[in-house]
């Protein structure tokens, strides 16, 4: 199912399973698509492949339906204060923003930001509640249709493609090749995870690569193709960090210089946490692979 917005974020593509037992994967295609689906079939089972806004958006429609996330990522929803601790919130500013961002998530009249999805109310409606957990490795049945579930952590500590071995298909969620770049850039996010597990998910016997933003349906070549392409903006990425380290800089300095995101996004409180943390995982990785040194708290090129 397409997305509002051709599935940018904070949309994404769902997959709707119509079998025996019908199953959503991922319901963030929006409130029209979804609100229509549920006009014209009963959803069984929802399930989420990771716990991050536009994967989870439309939970709270499916107020008949089980909703299942993996078993690393549950918690999470059950308890929506937990977000907050793997999502970034509390590495960036501390554990005194969690009370806040709460009361904001709450009102659904809080304005929101144009820039992320920090205080849609979707956050509160569509958390807290879970009816089951997945894990990885595990095959679902739904009549004719059979789910192998693969973890790819790196994107969020609990991320699970969702492969369709019977009809060659695999919904790689985020490992979406999109130009931006593979994102990394919450609390349980790692670098070095997110390239096995793309590097894992691209060897899947698979001819339909369903990403969950904008680029649709890949054939195996083209994704594969497009991989390469897709990781190589990690590199970039260290070049940039690293053409500003000519002179040592804390890493609050460089997150200043918005490299990934564009400073004027900074506005938003949450487009800053992920320059920030992004910069972070770059700055640590290439300090652990001695291309940069630290003095301090200041970081340079080595
Ligand atoms: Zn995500």
């Amino acid at each position: 199912m397409e997305g509002e917005d051709d599935s940018r974020y904070p949309y994404c593509r769902s997959l709707f399973i119509d079998d025996d037992i019908t199953a959503l994967i991922d319901p963030g295609a929006g409130v029209r698509p979804l609100t229509e689906l549920k006009r014209t079939h009963h959803v069984d089972m929802v399930f989420n492949t990771h716990f991050h806004f536009d994967h989870i958006a439309c939970n709270y429609l499916f107020d008949t339906s089980r909703i299942l996330i993996n078993d690393k990522e549950a918690p999470l929803l059950r308890d929506r204060r937990e977000i907050p601790r793997v999502i970034g919130i509390e590495e960036v500013y501390g554990k005194g923003w969690v009370g806040g961002w709460l009361e904001r998530i709450a009102d659904p009249a809080t304005e929101k930001s144009p820039y992320s999805p920090q205080n849609n109310h979707e956050w509160w409606l569509s958390t807290g509640r879970v009816d089951g957990e997945y894990r990885w490795g595990e095959v679902v049945d739904f009549g004719k249709v059979r789910m192998h579930i693969i973890g790819a952590p790196g994107h969020s500590g609990g991320f699970s493609c969702m492969f369709f071995p019977r009809y060659g298909a695999i919904y790689v969620a985020d490992l979406d090749l999109t130009p931006f770049g593979p994102w990394y850039a919450g609390s349980d996010g790692d670098i070095d995870q997110f390239i096995a597990s793309c590097r894992t998910i691209e060897e899947v016997d698979a001819e339909y690569f369903i990403t969950g933003h904008e680029m649709g349906v890949l054939g195996r070549e083209e994704f594969r193709a497009g991989m390469d392409r897709y990781l190589a903006v990690i590199d970039e990425r260290d070049e940039k960090i690293l053409s500003v380290l000519s002179t040592p800089r804390s890493l609050e300095e460089v997150a200043g210089f918005g490299l990934i995101y564009g400073r004027r996004f900074h506005v938003d409180a949450w487009v800053y946490m992920w320059e920030f943390i992004t910069i972070k995982k770059h700055l640590q990785r290439m300090e652990r692979q001695q291309r940069v040194s630290r003095i301090g708290d200041r970081f340079a090129a080595a």
